[in-house]
C-alpha cells in the first residue's frame, strides 16, 4: 500500500519570537502541498510575560522548572497567544489552520515526569497520541497547529518539549502516512562549527553523533533535538531533517540505524 504523504514541521522558539523569520516560515509552510501539521515552541515569551506578572522563572542546573504558576503562564502564552497568532496568520494565507493543545480531542496524553534528581514540576512525558482524531482533522482538510502542551487526562495541563511532541506525533502517524518531519530553527542544520553557518553537515547517523557530543561539536539543545530525530527515523518516520525556514528542502538529513539480522 502506498501511503499518502504528510509533512510535520516543528518551528523553534527563536523563529516564533522573530517577526521576519516567522513570516518566512509560515509562507514556506503554506507553500507545502497536501496534508500537514505545524508544531510550535514557545521561546522566551512565556518567561517575559511571567516576569511582568512577578512570577520568577526557576532554573536548576540550567534547566527550566515549570512551577504551578509558570504552568498557568505557559498555558496562556503557548496555548493562547502564540498558537492563535500562528493560526490567524495561516488563515490569512488560505490555510484552514486549527490551533490545539494535547488536551483538545485528547490529542496527546502525557504523565507528569517523576521526581528523580530534579523536580521539573509540571512537565509531561508523552504516553499516547490520538492518531484517529488527528487523522480525522487531516481528512477534512484542517491544518492542525499544535502548542507544546499536553494533559494527563486527570484535569491537569503539562508543559512538553515541542521537539518531543513533533517526534511523538510523527512516529504515531507514520503507520498511516509517509511522514516527513522537519525541525526548523534559526540555524541552517547541524553545524560542524557553530560559528560557521556554511558548515552544515548534510547527513548524520547515531554512529556519527556520539563522538560529536563527546568532542563538544554538538551541545545544548541540539543533543535532545537529535535524540528526538533519531527516535523518529528509527520508528517508521520516512524522512527527518533539521534545517532553517529559508531552506526547508536543505539542512541536515538524519540517517536511520543500519538494519540488523536479529
Ligand atoms: P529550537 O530553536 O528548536 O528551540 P534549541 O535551541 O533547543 O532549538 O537547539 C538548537 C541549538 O543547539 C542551536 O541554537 C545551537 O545553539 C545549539 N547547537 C549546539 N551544537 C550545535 C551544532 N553542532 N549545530 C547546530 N546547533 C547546535
Amino acid at each position: 500500500m502506498i501511503k499518502e504523504e504528510l509533512n510535520i514541521i516543528k518551528v523553534g522558539g527563536a523563529i516564533v519570537e522573530d517577526e521576519d523569520s516567522l513570516k518566512g516560515l509560515l509562507m514556506s509552510f503554506s507553500g507545502l502541498h497536501g496534508k500537514k501539521i505545524l508544531v510550535h515552541g514557545g521561546g522566551k515569551i512565556a518567561t517575559e510575560v511571567a516576569s511582568k506578572l512577578g512570577i520568577e522563572t526557576q532554573m536548576i542546573d540550567g534547566r527550566r522548572i515549570t512551577s504551578a504558576e509558570m504552568l498557568k503562564v505557559v498555558t496562556m502564552v503557548y496555548g493562547g497567544l502564540v498558537n492563535k497568532d500562528i493560526v490567524a496568520r495561516l488563515q490569512a494565507l488560505g490555510e484552514n489552520a486549527i490551533g490545539l493543545t494535547g488536551a483538545d480531542m485528547n490529542l496527546i496524553m502525557s504523565v507528569k515526569r517523576p521526581v528523580e534528581l530534579i523536580n521539573f514540576g509540571f512537565v509531561g512525558d508523552v504516553k499516547y497520541v490520538n492518531t484517529r482524531s488527528l487523522k480525522s482533522l487531516l481528512e477534512v482538510g484542517a491544518v492542525p497547529v499544535l502548542a507544546p502542551l499536553t494533559h494527563d487526562k486527570e484535569g491537569t495541563m503539562l508543559n512538553t518539549n515541542a521537539d518531543t511532541i513533533a517526534s511523538s506525533v510523527a512516529r504515531a502517524l507514520s503507520e498511516e502516512y509517509s511522514v516527513t518531519l522537519t525541525f526548523c530553527s534559526s540555524i541552517p542544520g547541524v553545524l560542524r562549527d557553530l560559528k560557521d553557518p556554511s558548515s552544515v553537515i548534510r547527513t548524520i547517523s547515531k554512529a556519527d553523533f556520539a563522538p560529536m557530543v563527546a568532542d563538544g561539536t554538538i551541545s545544548e539543545g541540539m543533543i535532545p533535538k537529535l535524540q528526538n530525530a533519531f527516535d523518529a527515523i528509527n520508528d517508521g518516520v520516512a524522512k527527518v531533517v533539521i534545517t532553517s525556514p529559508s531552506d526547508l528542502s536543505g539542512g541536515t538529513t538524519i540517517l536511520a540505524d543500519p538494519e540488523t539480522d536479529d
